[in-house]
């Protein structure tokens, strides 16, 4: 089915057009008719599965034109300022060929550029929980008028200690609304605000968290601690990446990535909640445009993060949240892509390992660069019969070893 018969308004079909999207995807699908038809939606998909757009566009398509003089009509919370201004650049964008207004509200920056938006009024709120806070005190926006409330990634609201706010902000919205709700998983707490928030929700699920994106290759790469970095150089050079996101489990341990690998003579920009904004605009608009070539990220800075063309994921660390795995390799591979995505993994983080592949339910393939000078560790346990492709065998006894040059193969033949 196209966007035509999804009874979109003409403006907002255009703004999809100039977009570049063709047709829907699943979850653009199944969410686009609840939405306009005014009922609550709880939706759980996985990233890079066009579920900005999913909201968005119907959105849109609801509000018809700006409201002069008004106040905001919809009110979108997101855990993170990246993730805000994400979701704002996207409303924008579908919106420009209509005179309906958005404006981001999030902490780090000045409060002159939001305030004097908000007084040249707006329809569309997309704020983070701290700073919309500040705005409600003084008086500088209201919600009195919020027919559309969008709760979004409230599973990371809860990971950042945001539930309580969030719910003392629902409770500030009018009752008589519409409320769009999006979890990749649904702990008790968040049913409880799920319950608390919503009214007879249709249910949208369009692949669970737990899996990975299947446009994604995904693989380990064992090796002793202390040759991560030289491995991760090896990688590199042996690649022909385009845009590599490389994470790291701690800020103080992506600044070191970061700084070793400008060192290396790579161009490279650092993601993580101790930047400011402005750096943090800074590195993420450098990434996008290819002024850098890799940015090294912790898990909190960059979930959801939307970069078209990541090519390349690579976990230096294990993530310590099976979760994050998942959210971490999300990152390539977005929409239709493909993409490939690397973990290194010492001894230490074997454990660690295995519990994201309890989590997902499958065995991550195991390879070994090719020509590297690998130190002798202590094998990885044999999974049971039938699971997985570990090898032992290679230098030192290395596990893995055999499957390296495929692997390579693989990581590098892309483009
Ligand atoms: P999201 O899951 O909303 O973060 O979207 C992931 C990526 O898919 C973004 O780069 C979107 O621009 C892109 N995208 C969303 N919907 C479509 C679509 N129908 N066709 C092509 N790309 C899309």
């Amino acid at each position: 089915m196209p966007f035509k018969a999804l009874n979109l308004s003409d403006s907002v079909l255009r703004g999809v057009q100039a977009a570049g999207y063709t047709d829907p995807t699943p979850i653009q699908l199944r969410a686009i008719p609840v939405v306009l038809g005014g009922g609550d939606l709880v939706g759980s998909a996985q990233t890079g599965t066009g579920k900005t757009a999913a909201f968005a566009l119907p959105i849109l398509t609801r509000l018809g034109a700006h409201r002069r003089g008004q106040p905001a009509r919809v009110l979108v919370l997101e855990p993170t300022r990246e993730l805000a201004a994400q979701v704002e650049t996207a409303f924008r964008d579908f919106a420009r060929f209509t005179d309906i207004r958005a404006v981001a509200v999030f902490g780090g920056v000045g409060y002159g550029v939001q305030r004097s938006e908000l007084k040249r009024g707006v329809d569309i709120i997309v704020a983070t929980p701290g700073r919309l806070v500040d705005f409600l005190k003084t008086g500088e926006i209201t919600l009195k008028d919020i027919s559309i409330l969008v709760l979004d990634e409230v599973d990371r609201m809860l990971d950042m200690g945001f539930l309580p706010v969030v719910k003392d902000i629902i409770a500030r919205c009018p009752k008589n609304r519409q409320t769009l709700f999006f979890s990749a998983t649904v702990p008790p707490e968040i049913a409880a605000v799920a319950s608390f928030a919503l009214r007879n929700p249709t249910r949208v699920e369009c692949g669970v968290n737990r899996s990975v994106n299947k446009s994604v290759n995904h693989a380990i790469y064992p090796v002793a601690f202390d040759q991560k970095f030289d491995l991760l150089v090896g990688l590199l050079q042996q690649t022909n990446f385009d845009s590599v996101l490389v994470f790291s489990r701690t800020k103080h341990g992506a600044d070191k990535i970061a700084r070793r690998l400008k060192d290396a003579n790579h161009s490279v920009a650092v993601l993580h909640a101790n930047r400011s904004q402005n750096q943090r605009i800074e590195a993420l608009n450098g990434f996008k445009s290819g002024k850098y070539e890799i940015m090294v990220a912790t898990d909190i800075a960059a979930r959801g993060i939307d970069v078209a063309g990541v090519t390349h994921v690579i976990n230096y660390d294990v993530p310590e949240n099976p979760e994050d795995y998942v959210h971490r390799i999300g990152r390539t591979g977005r929409a239709q892509a493909v993409g490939d995505a690397f973990t290194l993994v010492s001894p230490e983080n074997f454990s660690d390992l295995r519990d994201i592949e309890r989590f997902i339910g499958q065995k991550i393939p195991e390879l070994r660069l090719e020509g590297f000078n690998y130190r002798p560790i202590v094998p990885r346990p044999a999974p049971p019969e039938g699971q997985g492709q570990q090898r032992r065998g290679g230098q030192g006894g290395q596990p893995g070893g055999g499957r390296g040059r495929q692997g390579l193969r693989r990581f590098g033949s892309r483009r």
